[in-house]
């Protein structure tokens, strides 16, 4: 098959959808891969590498397009780059397409046949290529916090760990899925004091067996919450109720109860966040002030360490790529559920039923 991989054009996009590993893998099972020049700049991955995996390195973009037969990528396509999809190419990315009409119909005219990224299954009812931007937002959030926590940044002049006869900051960590659980781990690992809040009985085992003593666990009621927020020196937002907007478990009110130079983290800003006083902001100017406490809520954390996020998203889309390359779409779906559930547009319809019902759509 003839795969292809374009430079991302949304704007601060730095990933790319093939690293140089990836394309050696693909080559040598005998497909060709077209890169674009400059694709892999964001990730330092300079057209050199792409040649010596094996790849061809194309200037133009739409000759990319125009023979490739399928198009790897990270982001959803721009306007620019739906217009040059063609029936029967298949495109394989993050598509995100309930909130977006525009797209969907762009895709649907297509008659691309396009896979998302973000509704491929594993056989535990998980979605396997979301989680490795999660476990990265997850441990970038204590990054983000302790800087934020330094005075220069309005924050309260603590380090996380304390160092020998000063004590730790106090971490709460609300919500303990996949962004919570990798928080907690990098929070603990430089000795801060840790206490992780949910309200699934199964995650606080879970959360319990694994910390033990590195990190307590609570159970998130309003008592329990308001307890830990006003202790708190950083609270990480890391809440998700799938298919709804983010709860608002930290009131504006509960600002006031908090130690001035305090950091929230809203990890779940692209879900709306979980704190009343949360409105997203960008990698350029990531936090602001409310009553004293530094918010920090960029709603695309993965994209500042785009080489690390471009790894981790390769070693879990690489699998089903080279399947689709080597099998052809209609196999490589046929004799895996789980990639089947990634088809989002196939002849000119949608083929996700969520995404369909969202947007008013046949299916
Ligand atoms: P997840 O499903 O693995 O975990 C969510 C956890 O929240 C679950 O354990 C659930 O029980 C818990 N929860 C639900 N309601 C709660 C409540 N009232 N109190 C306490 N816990 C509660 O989800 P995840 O992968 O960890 O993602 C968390 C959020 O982070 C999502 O909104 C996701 O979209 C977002 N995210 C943001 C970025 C970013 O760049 N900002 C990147 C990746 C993920």
């Amino acid at each position: 098959m003839i795969v292809g991989t374009v430079r991302e054009i949304k704007n601060h996009e730095y990933r790319v959808g093939l690293t140089p590993e990836s394309v050696h893998e693909l080559t040598a099972h005998g497909h060709r891969v077209l890169v674009e020049s400059g694709a892999g700049e964001g990730i330092g991955a300079h057209d050199g590498l792409y040649v010596g995996a094996g790849a061809e390195i194309m200037d133009d973009p739409a000759a990319i397009f125009a023979a490739a037969e399928m198009i790897v990528k990270v982001k959803e396509p721009q306007p620019e780059e739906r217009a040059l999809l063609r029936p029967g190419q298949i495109l394989y990315t993050y598509l995100h397409l309930a909130p977006d009409p525009d797209q969907a119909r762009d895709l649907m005219a297509s008659g691309a046949i396009c896979i998302a990224y973000e509704t491929v299954t594993d056989a535990q009812g998980g979605l396997p290529l979301l989680k490795p931007m999660s476990q990265v937002a997850g441990r970038m959030a204590i990054q983000a916090g302790a800087t934020a926590l330094e005075k220069a940044h309005g924050g309260r002049g603590v380090l996380l760990g304390g160092v020998p006869g000063v004590l730790p900051a106090k971490v709460a960590v609300i919500g303990g899925g996949v962004v919570g659980f990798h928080a907690a781990q990098m929070a603990s690992g430089l000795g801060a004091d840790v206490t992780i809040l949910d309200r699934s009985p199964e995650a606080l085992e879970r959360l319990g067996i694994h910390f033990e003593a590195r990190a307590k666990t609570r159970f998130s009621n309003r008592a329990n919450l308001a307890e830990c927020v006003a202790e708190a020196d950083l609270v990480i937002g890391a809440v998700l109720i799938p298919g709804a907007a983010a709860p608002k478990l930290v009131s504006a009110d509960m600002l006031k109860t908090m130690k001035k130079g305090a950091v929230l983290v809203d990890v779940a800003i692209d879900q709306g966040g979980c704190f009343e006083t949360s409105h997203p902001t960008t990698h350029d100017d990531p936090t602001y002030i409310v009553e004293g406490i530094v918010h920090y809520c960029v709603a695309n954390m993965p994209g500042a360490v785009a080489r690390t996020s471009t790894y981790a998203l390769n070693n879990v889309t690489l699998p089903h790529a080279l399947r689709i390359a080597d099998l052809g779409w209609r196999e490589a779906l046929r004799t895996d559920p789980h990639l089947l559930d990634g088809l989002n547009v196939w002849n000119g319809r949608i083929t996700y039923r969520a995404v369909a019902q969202e947007l008013e759509l046949p299916h």
